[in-house]
């Protein structure tokens, strides 16, 4: 910037570089908990066409517990069935297997497929509504320098990041996305084939005219600017890893075929010509993705991009799919790509600037994990940041982010090796074919790789967060660790295993007697979550137990009163919802404790906050215990976090430790 410039210079307390999935993820914790936030794209449009758009289970319980997951179910195309094909004995290709897209009775969602751009408005929508429309994204603007001033770090009431950011125009914003003399979206601009770092250009541009400088101090910064990072550049971190030999194009195309399956999700090997995946999509589109056998990197690794082009990519399908026949009249999207599988060296850098998404993993898009994974970076970040920015929680349990997350990026990365290996490779000849692909093998890696793609397989390591003891033993933790005891009665609640996210089964409202599924409970605003399993309230003991339990949380210096602020929308950053397991009808609301169903002098009771596992009139119910696999008599109580993760299970008198686990994650002294 010259020095006669005048720039413009402001706080916020968390910045966000890059609106795509993992951005507005990050923003929409901020929107639901209330946090100052600025959100900054250099691309002058959200996308509309093409990118990813499989959206796994988890993915959705997460678009559930903000509010929006209806919009995505609705419009979606569901995956119900993967069909694989293979070449029979004469070399010609037949179906030899079907099996369950998802996993059955994982989750009470399923797989479905929609394109990003649809996403991304969701996330739009629900952000401008819970933050007033305070929260906006900020198009056509980058940053030019990022400096974390490391004095400041510690002190947490200061904005250590500062960040130069420059505003383009409307030209500059706008990246050339169609081939020239054709209509169709294309998705090179951004492939790993051909794309260019442009910010230094943009900038180069942009700095000879003036009014377009602004410099943001920020408590802090989170890089979800993509594979390219600037903000991973910025930092001088690396991503670690290889690229493949294997080539990949995309069509999303409205097919006129006569295969059967062109409606269901279908892997297809043929003998001599590769591999072609087919994606069912919404508004009867179909993703094809299709091993390019006849473009091969040159000596330096990359690509000769001028060999592919939607009709390369389409011929290459049709030889696949061979003797089945297949056109097309329109065509939405394309694109090619170079399998890379890298994961960044580290995912922050003084707990201020934190890196998520494809910035801290690439890998590739076949088993429909991009987006999913890099929302769920920020879906375990975006909570962190928020409660620490707030006061509310220690700054400790930023540490987990790394330590929970980057092991799942290197989880992604073997996974995708793996799943890679078996989709790029050719169908072995017979038994003593040691270098084809068994279509046995591929079926089994297909089936267990489901339930790491479903995003459900997620158990997250002890912290102050996770309080589980290491393997079996109960070992002493260290760093951000340290300060959760390894507190763990795991075998009280064997079906909600600690690390893991709070599975759902159906319970139904004392009051009102209508069934839901508990998740639906668990929604994404801020808070941990005590879930108290009562028992039987029925047996005079078991009520005494839960009195006991319920006067000890309602104590002027329990963590319960001492976490309170006076910052809504987390003024009560802990809630308690009660399952118990008596008759419904020969329980009544005011048979539980006040703590548990809370009065407000100007509406009443909460009729909101006690569920019984009991049958109902329409829905099968009253097997929640069991699934959970809590005693029906005496119960327990879990803790699920904000993010809806399991982080401690206790028995009803251990509320000593449970205080102890607050203690370890929250700042309950300076308000107690
Ligand atoms: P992105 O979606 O890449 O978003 C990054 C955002 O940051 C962009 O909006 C960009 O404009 C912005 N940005 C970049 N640099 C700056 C900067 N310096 N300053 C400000 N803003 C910046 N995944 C699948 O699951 N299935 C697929 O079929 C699939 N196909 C893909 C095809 C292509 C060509 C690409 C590039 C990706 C594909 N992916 C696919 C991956 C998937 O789109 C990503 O994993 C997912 O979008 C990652 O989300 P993200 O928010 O981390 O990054």
């Amino acid at each position: 910037m010259t020095i006669s410039e005048h720039v413009p210079e402001s706080n916020v307390d968390v910045l966000i570089i890059g609106a795509g999935p993992a951005g507005l993820m990050a923003a929409c914790w901020m929107a639901h908990c209330g946090v100052t936030t600025r959100i900054i794209d250099k691309r002058g449009t959200k996308i509309f066409s093409g990118q990813a758009d499989g959206l796994q289970c988890r993915s959705l319980e997460i678009f559930d517990s903000f509010g929006f997951a209806d919009r995505a179910w609705k419009e979606a195309n569901h995956m119900i069935e993967i069909c694989l094909w293979n070449p029979g004995p004469d070399g010609i290709i037949r179906r030899s297997d079907r099996i369950p897209d998802t996993i059955v009775g994982l989750s009470r969602f399923q797989q479905i497929t929609l394109h990003q751009g649809r996403i991304e408005r969701f996330f739009l929508d629900n952000i401008k509504k819970y933050s007033n429309d305070t929260i906006k994204v900020e198009r056509g603007v980058l940053p030019e320098s990022l400096e974390i001033d490391e004095t400041e770090v510690e002190d947490q009431s200061s904005y250590p990041v500062t960040v130069k950011l420059r505003h383009l125009t409307d030209e500059e914003a706008t990246p050339q996305q169609q081939i020239s003399g054709s209509k169709i979206s294309d998705g090179l601009f951004r492939s790993n084939l051909t794309h260019t770092d442009d910010e230094d250009d943009l900038i180069r541009k942009n700095k000879s005219r003036a009014g377009t400088g602004e410099i943001v101090h920020a408590k802090y910064v989170i890089g979800c600017d993509g594979a390219r990072s600037w903000t991973r550049r910025a930092l001088g971190f690396e991503l670690l890893g290889e690229a493949t030999d294997s080539i990949w194009g995309v069509l999303d195309i409205i097919p006129i075929t006569d295969f059967p399956d062109i409606r269901m999700r279908c892997t297809i090997h043929s003998t001599e010509n590769g591999t072609l995946m087919v994606i069912p999509r919404e508004d009867k589109l179909v993703r094809l993705y299709i091993q390019l056998k006849e473009v091969t990197p040159d000596a330096s690794g990359r690509a000769d991009r001028s060999k592919i082009s939607p009709d390369s990519i389409f011929n290459a399908a049709k030889k696949i799919l061979s003797p089945y026949k297949i056109d097309y009249e329109y065509c939405a999207w394309w694109t090619a790509y170079q399998i890379g599988q890298r994961v960044a060296t580290r995912f922050d850098s003084h707990e201020r600037v934190f890196l998520a998404g494809d910035a801290v993993h690439t890998h590739s898009p076949k088993a429909g994990q991009g987006m999913n994974i890099s929302m769920n970076d920020t879906y375990n970040l975006g909570w962190k940041i928020a409660l620490v920015a707030k006061g509310i929680a220690k700054p400790s349990i930023l540490s987990t982010y790394q330590s929970e997350r980057r092991k799942i990026a290197q989880d992604l990365i073997d996974f995708d090796h793996r799943f890679s290996r078996f989709f790029s490779g050719r169908p072995a000849k017979d038994i003593m074919d040691a270098e084809g692909i068994s279509m046995g093998e591929f079926k089994e890696a297909f089936e267990k790789g489901n339930l790491f793609a479903s995003g459900l397989s997620v158990n997250y390591e002890p912290s102050n967060l996770v309080s589980k003891a290491v393997g079996e033993s109960k070992e002493v933790l260290s760093d951000a660790t340290s300060s959760a005891n390894a507190f763990t009665k795991q075998s009280l609640a064997k079906g909600l295993p600690i690390g893991m996210r709070f599975n759902s089964f159906k319970v139904v409202n004392q009051s009102d007697a209508r069934p839901w599924h508990f998740q639906e409970k668990l929604r994404s605003t801020g808070q941990f979550r005590i879930v108290v399993f009562a028992g039987n309230i029925l047996s005079p003991p078991q009520k005494k137990r839960l009195e006991d339990f319920c006067e000890a949380l309602g104590a002027p210096d329990s963590f319960f009163r001492t976490s309170a602020t006076s910052s809504p929308p987390l003024d009560a950053p802990i809630e308690v919802l009660t399952i118990h397991s008596a008759e419904r009808v020969e329980t009544n609301l005011m048979d539980f404790p006040e703590i548990l169903h809370p009065y407000n002098p100007h509406t009443g009771w909460d009729y909101d906050k006690i569920f019984v596992d009991d049958v109902s009139y329409h829905e099968d119910t009253g097997k929640a215990y069991e699934n959970y696999g809590v005693d029906k008599e005496r119960g327990c109580v879990v803790v699920a976090r904000p993010d809806q993760y399991v982080g401690w299970v206790g028995d009803l008198e251990d509320f000593k430790d449970l205080q102890r686990y607050f203690e370890g994650c929250l700042m309950l002294s300076l308000r107690a």
